[in-house]
């Protein structure tokens, strides 16, 4: 198995140092050989190369079965060329690697309850979703789109557009991700009001004929942010159009109230999957030992899931963080009363162990 791993900036060296100690221990446990090469990407592809995402970074992808990364960008390259910026060299390879599905968890760990931004008889039902976002159609890249005069006054215009194959295989990422957990699927569209939506949810209905063993329904996009934060246990799987998930992706996030907690996935066709923690490369920790690597340890069991089918070693990582915050440990992000603080290599060790 061939991995390409780009630590990137700030954070991202020392939270993907844990992350790889950890997949080497799974390694051994599971007898697999992980084969990593690393690649740079970012701020630090600037410094030694002038770009932020060199030929050879894409070469090494693309000849990989998946994608490691940590974070990327910083203050320091905040004033360059903005077609150079660190997160150009993300959308490059995003887009070398037609990565079309997003895959981001908001799970919330018992253990980190307090951190939730709901109340406590809502908390105590468990958040458990998972959002699949578009994520190279719809109206962030229709065209028509552009800005006009019209009769004297300004006007903006995008165009929200999808195509059968593009929802097609959106619809089989998500019910092929619903299979792996609890087979349930909500397709969030504007149906009542989009001509876009009303082909999407046709598509996704032909798509759900081939996985009689999934649940399906609906959901129009106002009422699904609403109950998103109203009882989020009743989701499994969320599958939805870009812009959609742009908003309704934050919104899972932000109530499970750590940011250092969750892991993303961007899955093509036939391309290495690209997995990473959402945060970012948070400048303001960075080099102090103070960052939380589990978001980049759960991404890494992402992978294992995903690109690799190792089901049982990507639980194995997963209970073994949840056996780590059950021992009370916590990075300053997820700190709670009766916690005791470690630090970025003091966490991932404490995972090893329990793995
Ligand atoms: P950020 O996610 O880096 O940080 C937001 C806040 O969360 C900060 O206070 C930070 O200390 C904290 N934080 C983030 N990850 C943490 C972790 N693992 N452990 C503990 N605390 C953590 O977002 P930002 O400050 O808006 O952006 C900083 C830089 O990261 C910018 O250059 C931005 O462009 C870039 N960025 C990169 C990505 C990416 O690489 N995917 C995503 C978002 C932002």
């Amino acid at each position: 198995m061939k991995i390409c791993v780009m630590p990137g900036d700030g954070i991202g060296p020392e939270i993907m140092k844990q992350g790889l100690k950890v997949l080497e221990v799974i390694g051994e446990k599971f007898n697999h050989s992980f084969d990593v090469t690393e690649a740079l990407i970012g701020g630090v592809a600037i410094d030694e190369t002038g770009v932020p995402l060199p030929d050879t970074t894409v070469a090494i992808c693309k000849d990989s079965d998946a994608v490691l990364l940590g974070a990327v960008g910083g203050p320091k390259w905040d004033t360059i060329d903005p077609s150079i910026r660190p997160e150009r060299g993300l959308l490059g390879i995003r887009k070398e690697l037609a990565l079309f599905a997003n895959l981001r968890p908001a799970s919330l760990f018992p253990q980190l309850k307090d951190a939730c931004f709901l109340r406590p008889d809502i908390v105590d039902k468990g958040i458990d979703v998972m959002v699949v976002r578009e994520l190279t159609g719809g109206i962030y890249f229709g065209e028509p789109r552009g800005t006009t005069v019209e009769n004297g006054e300004r006007v903006g215009f995008n165009t929200m557009i999808y195509r059968e194959h593009e929802i097609k295989r959106i619809a089989i990422v998500a019910f092929e991700a619903a299979r792996k957990r609890d087979k349930r699927v909500c397709s969030v569209d504007k149906a009542n009001v989009l001509d876009v939506s009303r082909v999407w949810r046709e598509i996704v209905i032909e798509v759900a004929a081939d996985y009689p063993d999934v649940e399906l329904t609906h959901m129009y996009v106002d009422n699904a942010a609403m109950q998103l934060v109203r009882d989020p246990s009743q989701f499994d799987v969320i599958v939805t159009g870009n812009l959609f998930g742009d908003i309704l992706s934050d919104e899972a996030a932000v109530i499970t109230g750590s940011i250092g907690m969750l892991p993303s996935a961007s899955l093509g066709e036939n391309n290495p999957g690209l997995f990473e923690p959402i945060h970012g490369s948070a400048p303001d920790i960075a080099g102090h030992d103070k960052a939380n690597p589990l978001a980049t340890i759960l991404s890494i069991a992402m992978m294992l899931r995903y690109s690799f089918d190792l089901t049982v070693e990507a639980e194995c990582i997963e209970a073994a963080v949840e056996k780590t915050l059950s021992q009370g440990l916590r990075t300053g992000d997820i700190m709670d009363e009766g916690g005791k603080l470690v630090g970025c290599i003091e966490m991932g060790e404490a995972v090893l162990a329990n793995i």
